[in-house]
């Protein structure tokens, strides 16, 4: 089952759409007000967002779901989330992840005391909440989903296999020398959860933010996060 990644610009962070033969999986739901982007893409590969099936939150920050609740309305995918997340999803709200340097602990600090709502979004009720792994042959792709915690408790992965993974904010590529996230609540779960990646010796990463990078980035980035 072969398949085409494309990006779409949300914003501050990327989403993906994963073309298949069933139709379209989508990878986050980006910042708000964003829904026209994906409008536009998809008229450019002959398709409606009535043909996106799945969307895959990989982690229920706000900049991943701005446009959720559009999205899963006009477009009657079912949505899918981490079932350690699936109450913030339902909530509506997530605070400021923690820091790994100095001035983003600052910013995280400053944001969850001064401004608790500043991640608020439109309240979702998720299709499927999953644990550790979840196989997306189902709808059309080789492929499954891997539970990848550091950044946030509920942060998953997509892992394809012809070689693609989309890590959501797993890994950040904004830095020339490293994926490493600016933000991650527990950094050695991330380390847990990168050792995990490796092992599916994927070919091309494609994150939240930044563009996508070739493997070994993420291996020099892993080798130096072990020393
Ligand atoms: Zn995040
Ligand atoms: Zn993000």
């Amino acid at each position: 089952m072969s398949h085409k990644i494309i990006k779409v610009p949300m914003g501050k962070c990327n989403s993906y759409l994963i073309a298949t033969e069933k139709g379209f999986i989508m990878v986050d739901a980006g910042m708000p007000d964003k829904i026209n982007k994906v409008k536009q893409i998809l008229k450019e590969e002959k398709a409606t967002l009535s043909h996106i099936n799945l969307i895959i939150i990989t982690h229920v920050h706000y900049d991943h779901v701005g446009c959720l609740k559009e999205l899963k309305e006009q477009s009657n995918a079912q949505v899918l989330v981490h079932k350690s997340e699936a109450d913030l999803l339902i909530r509506g709200s997530t605070n400021m992840p923690k820091g790994t340097n100095s001035i983003a602990k600052i910013l995280s600090k400053i944001s969850n005391k001064f401004f608790p709502n500043f991640s608020k979004f439109e309240p979702v009720l998720p299709d499927i909440s999953i644990k550790d792994e979840y196989d997306l042959a189902p709808f059309g792709v080789d492929g499954k989903i891997l539970h990848t915690p550091g950044h946030t408790k509920g942060s998953i992965s997509v892992i394809l296999a012809e070689g693609d993974c989309l890590v959501g904010d797993t890994m950040f590529n904004l830095f020339p020398n490293t994926v490493f996230p600016v933000f991650a609540n527990d950094t050695e779960e991330l380390k847990q959860s990168w050792e995990k990646i490796k092992e599916y010796d994927c070919q091309r990463f494609h994150p939240g933010h930044g563009s996508s990078f070739e493997c070994k980035k993420f291996i020099k980035s892993l080798n130096k996060y072990e020393t």
